[in-house]
C-alpha cells in the first residue's frame, strides 16, 4: 500500500505525530486540514510549520487519485469520475442526487473476487484492495469538483467491502468524523455479498453506520447460480447472520434485490423471499438489473410492477430503485464497463 498520512484515521494521525517527536495536537491539525478543509498541499497548512509540512512531504503523497474522466447525466443529474490511483489503476465513483441529499457510491477495491454472475466488475477480477485514502478521497474529490456538499455515501461501488474490511472501516471513520468528512453514521451504507463472519464482527462496531446484504435470490439452488459466495455461506447461515446483527444493535437491516427477468422475478420467488425476510428487521429494496451486454434481462415495466404487487400488506418496508446513470454507464454493475473501454 501507498505511504500516505491520507490513510490514517483521527486516532492514528495522532499516534503518528508522536512517533514524529510532535504533539498530538498537531496530529488533530493535519486531520483537519487534510480531510476537512480538503487541502491539496502542505502549503495550504497555515497553521503548521514548516520543518512539520516537510516530515508530511517525506511521509507519502498527499493526493491518491487524479480525476481522468467526468461524465454527467444531464437527465437526472447524476455524475460519474473515473480516477486513476497512483499505480496507474483505474477506478470509477458516482454522485446520485435525488431528494436533496448528493449520495456517493465508493469502490472499496480495483476489481472484485465475488464473482456474481450478473455484475460486470467481477469480469475483471480482484487486482487490489483500495487503501482508506483512496476511498475516502473518492468523496473529497467529488466534494471538491462540485462545490456541493455529500451527504451520504454507499458502498456499492466496485468490489466487496467486507473483503478489504479494515480499511472500509477506517475510510468509514474519517469520512464520519466530525473532524473529518462529518458525514453522520447513519448517511454511511456498507453493502455486502454476505461474508458472513465480517457481518457477525461488523454488528459489535461501536459505529451507527449501515449495513445493506445484496441477497439478489431467495433459495441457495437461485442464488448459488448467481452468487458463487452462497456456496461458502449458505443462505440460511448468512440470514441467521443478518438477524443476529439487527438484534444486536437494535437496527433495521437492507436486503437488495436485483430483479432480472425470468431468474427471481416470479411469485414463487416473492413468496420464498416474504417467508425468509418477515422475521428479520429489514428493508427490501429492489433494484431491476441494469442491462449490460449479458445473458441476462431486466424484467419490462409490468411485470416489475406485479412483482411489486405481491409484496402488498408484508412487515417490511419495499422500495424500488431505478439507479440513475444509466446513460453515462454509472448504473449499479456497470461502473466496470468504461474503465475497460476508455
Ligand atoms: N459487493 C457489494 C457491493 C457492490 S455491488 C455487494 O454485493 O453488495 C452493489 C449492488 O449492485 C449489489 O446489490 C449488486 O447486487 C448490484 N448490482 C450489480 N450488478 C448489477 C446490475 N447489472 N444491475 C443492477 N444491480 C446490480
Amino acid at each position: 500500500m501507498m505511504n500516505s498520512i491520507k490513510n490514517l484515521t483521527y486516532d492514528e494521525m495522532q499516534k503518528w505525530a508522536l512517533q514524529k517527536g510532535l504533539k498530538p495536537f498537531v496530529g488533530r491539525q493535519i486531520f483537519e486540514w487534510v480531510f476537512s478543509k480538503n487541502v491539496e498541499s502542505t502549503d495550504s497548512m497555515r497553521n503548521i510549520a514548516k520543518n512539520v509540512r516537510n516530515i508530511i512531504e517525506k511521509e507519502g503523497p498527499l493526493s491518491l487519485l487524479e480525476l481522468k474522466k467526468h461524465e454527467v447525466n444531464e437527465g437526472d443529474g447524476t455524475e460519474k469520475f473515473l480516477f486513476s490511483c497512483l499505480d496507474g489503476n483505474a477506478l470509477e465513483s458516482v454522485l446520485i442526487r435525488s431528494a436533496g441529499r448528493n449520495t456517493v457510491c465508493v469502490s472499496s477495491q480495483i476489481g472484485c473476487a465475488m464473482g456474481c454472475t450478473f455484475c460486470r466488475t467481477a469480469d475483471m477480477g480482484i487486482l487490489r484492495d483500495l487503501s482508506s485514502g483512496e476511498i475516502v478521497e473518492q468523496v473529497i474529490q467529488i466534494t471538491r469538483l462540485t462545490h456541493e456538499r455529500v451527504t451520504n455515501v454507499v458502498f456499492m461501488g466496485m468490489g466487496e467491502p467486507f473483503n478489504n474490511y479494515q480499511e472500509v472501516i477506517k475510510a468509514a471513520t474519517v469520512l464520519n468524523h466530525e473532524k473529518g468528512l462529518n458525514i453522520g453514521a447513519r448517511h454511511i451504507t456498507i453493502s455486502t455479498a454476505g461474508i458472513v463472519p465480517r457481518v457477525r464482527e461488523f454488528s459489535h462496531l461501536p459505529y451507527q453506520f449501515k449495513l445493506a446484504i445484496s441477497l439478489n435470490a431467495a433459495n441457495d439452488e437461485k442464488r448459488n447460480e448467481l452468487m458463487p459466495i452462497n456456496r461458502r455461506y449458505s443462505l440460511s447461515e448468512l440470514l441467521k447472520t443478518a438477524k443476529y446483527y439487527t438484534d444486536v444493535t437494535n437496527k433495521l437491516i437492507t436486503f437488495e434485490y436485483v430483479l432480472i427477468d425470468g431468474v427471481n422475478n416470479t411469485q414463487k420467488d416473492a413468496q420464498e423471499l416474504i417467508k425468509q425476510l418477515s422475521h428479520i428487521p429489514s428493508k427490501l429494496n429492489i433494484i431491476p438489473f441494469n442491462e449490460i451486454d449479458s445473458k441476462f434481462q431486466r424484467p419490462g415495466e409490468r411485470d416489475i410492477s406485479t412483482f411489486l404487487s405481491y409484496f402488498e400488506g408484508v412487515n417490511f418496508a419495499v422500495t424500488l430503485r431505478n439507479s440513475g446513470g444509466k446513460g453515462i454507464q454509472a448504473a449499479c454493475g456497470q461502473l466496470y464497463h468504461e474503465v475497460l473501454l476508455s
